[in-house]
């Protein structure tokens, strides 16, 4: 696999990044997952939007111009030819002598590599997943897409122990967000999403499928859900750019609604497919 580091692109065994890289030494860095289907990007703007948004947000200036991340992916793709793709991207602070505050010259390291994307097992989707609650533990700004990623790697962990694929994080009595997705419930038929603040990641799968769901008739309502909500859910979804769209039936050991994915989750993944490139060509 031929992957990007600084300017060039190098089989990913070879990429060497040194031990004084503030990514390595404090999380300090912040990064992106562009997904894309058949050789197209998905999204890449929006992806690339909000790549800026955390750079502006941790204050490192952004290394690439307009044109050139877009180039960059796009290359990428191309020397890493085949099925469905997810472009990782990191950008950390560089490389400095260890000291807590920015350095005063020290290049951003820009990092990139391509993974297949694991599209969830016809079965499993259609079977939906166990997901767990766990308290949020996370900062302040859960909005900027950063590598400092503890606190979603310890849910997560709990999560996969308890035989779940993902931790719903709960904070002051309402749902955020899971370790590594964005959550929506159905209750009556009515779609339901935690509206946009500095506790979750603004995701873009997450303003896809609201997109999509605006020209259905089940337009999402952006309102904070509840414990109790969650609980009494007849659907709950996990949104995320590799995920896609997934229906959690278990939630803590016991069923959501009636223990299978939902006829609402159905016609928001057949939206949702329409608006991805391989839907279109298809
Ligand atoms: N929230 C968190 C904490 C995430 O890590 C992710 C996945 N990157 C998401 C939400 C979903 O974001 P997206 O749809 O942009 O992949």
């Amino acid at each position: 696999m031929i992957a990007f580091l600084n300017g060039d692109y190098r089989p990913l065994e070879s990429v060497c990044i040194s031990p004084l890289d503030r990514g390595f030494l404090f999380g300090d860095g912040v990064y992106e997952v562009i997904p894309s289907y058949r050789g197209v990007l998905f999204e890449a703007d929006a992806h690339l939007e909000r790549l800026r948004r955390s750079l502006a947000a941790v204050r490192i200036a952004d290394p690439l111009e307009g044109a050139a991340w877009r180039a960059m992916l796009e290359r990428l793709l191309s020397l890493n030819p085949g099925g469905d793709r997810a472009i990782y991207l990191q950008v950390t602070r560089g490389v400095a002598a260890r000291e807590h505050a920015f350095p005063e010259t020290a290049a951003a390291t820009v990092f990139a590599m391509v993974n297949p994307i694991r599209s969830p097992e016809p079965e499993l989707a259609e079977r939906g997943v166990a997901a767990i609650t766990l308290p949020d533990q996370r900062w302040g700004r859960c909005d900027i897409k950063a590598v400092t990623l503890l606190p979603n790697v310890l849910a997560r962990q709990q999560a996969a122990e308890q035989g779940a694929v993902e931790a719903i994080l709960l904070r002051n009595g309402q749902v955020t967000e899971g370790a590594a997705s964005n959550v929506f419930v159905v209750r009556d038929g009515r779609v339901q999403t935690p509206p946009l603040n500095d506790a979750i990641l603004p995701g873009i799968t997450r303003r896809v499928l609201i997109d999509v769901l605006r020209d259905t008739a089940r337009a999402c309502v952006e309102q904070p859900i509840g414990e109790d909500q969650l609980r009494a859910a007849d659907e709950i979804w996990l949104t995320s750019s590799t995920k896609e769209l997934l229906p959690v039936t278990r939630l803590d050991g016991r069923a959501v609604g009636d223990g299978c994915p939902g006829p609402v989750w159905r016609e928001a993944l057949a939206a949702y497919q329409s608006a991805k490139p391989a839907g279109r060509s298809a």
